[in-house]
């Protein structure tokens, strides 16, 4: 028996929601609900000093206006610490992770390789010659990093099989940042696993974090859920979809007289479940999903669709 579908959806209340996030959500729910499965809400606010005020309440309007909805109470990341705090310890048992007192400036300078992702360039191994034990001795602020022994490969149910080679690309990751906040590897996957998430669908700007999150569910003790990493929105130039875009925040939208079924209407359009772009709901897309039709390539939103969509702004 196949444990039911549980999927989850996982804003950052860093800035304001915009069109990338909303088709993201909309595939992840889509997803889940299409096979009878949960939806989750955990809101990642870890990096507490990016946290903006009213973010949450915003996101949570977001999604309700979009008409995806979610089951339980949103878990909030911040208050997961303890969680985390046991994980980290756990780590430190099998000394898996080790104290890192390199500065930003220090891996930089010795970074070899350009930088792969968010992760940064990759570590030069500088502090890999001690144990987690070692910490007891230090005097400097130190963040706690995973040793990284070997990639695991993994099948993107959406991207396909992937091979990565984490040692030449990020090496060494940090699981537990120096200002004594846990990094998003190690926060992800003990929330993803203790509220038993089945399948993390999200952006492919996170590809290559899989295989270092495989890594911590392994070391752990926990199973894994499926992955699906979908193209993102950029802007007509190509780019990751920002404010130089002009301003695609839900809320921006909204207020300039776009409603939400002709957002969605274009959202189906461009994963190819929609063949023109039409007022739809999101519970009417429910038996036109198919993940394989998303197009590989990411979606350019112009001014003429969102204008093409009653955005006045
Ligand atoms: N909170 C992350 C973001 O908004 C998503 C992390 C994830 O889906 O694993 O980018
Ligand atoms: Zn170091």
């Amino acid at each position: 028996m196949t444990p039911p579908v549980r999927g989850r959806l996982a804003p950052s209340p860093t800035g304001a929601q915009h069109v990338g996030n909303a088709r993201t959500y909309l595939i992840a729910w889509l997803s889940a609900r299409t096979r009878g499965g949960s939806v989750r809400l955990r809101v990642e606010d870890i990096d507490v000093w990016r946290n903006r005020p009213g973010a949450k309440e915003q996101l949570a309007a977001d999604l309700r206006w979009l008409g995806l909805d979610w089951d339980g109470e949103p878990v909030v990341q911040s208050e997961r610490l303890a969680d985390h705090v046991a994980a980290l310890e756990r780590l430190k048992q099998l000394d898996l992770v080790y104290p890192c007192t390199c500065t930003r400036t220090d891996i930089q300078s010795a970074a070899s390789a350009p930088h792969q992702d968010h992760e940064g360039p990759t570590y030069p191994g500088t502090c890999a010659h001690r144990r987690a034990a070692d910490a007891a001795g230090l005097t400097v602020p130190y963040a706690w990093r995973f040793r990284v022994t070997d990639t695991p490969a993994f099948t993107d149910l959406y991207a396909g099989p992937q091979q990565l080679d984490l040692k030449r690309a990020g090496g060494d990751f940090v699981v537990w940042r120096s200002a004594d906040v846990p990094a998003y590897q190690l926060a992800v996957v003990t929330d993803d696993a203790a509220e038993g998430v089945t399948e993390v669908v999200r952006g492919d700007d996170l590809l290559t974090s899989t295989p270092r999150q495989l890594l911590l569910y392994r070391s752990l003790g926990l199973t894994s859920p499926d992955f699906v990493h979908v193209p993102l929105v950029v802007g007509p130039d190509g780019r990751r979809l920002a404010k130089r875009h002009g301003d695609t925040r839900l809320a921006a939208l909204r207020a300039n007289g776009v409603s939400a079924e002709r957002l969605l209407g274009l959202l189906a359009y461009s994963c190819g479940w929609l063949p023109i772009v039409t007022p739809v709901s999101a519970k009417e897309l429910l038996p036109m999903f198919r993940l394989d039709a998303i197009p590989r390539e990411p979606f350019a939103l112009t001014p003429e669709l969102l204008r093409e969509i009653g955005y006045r702004g």
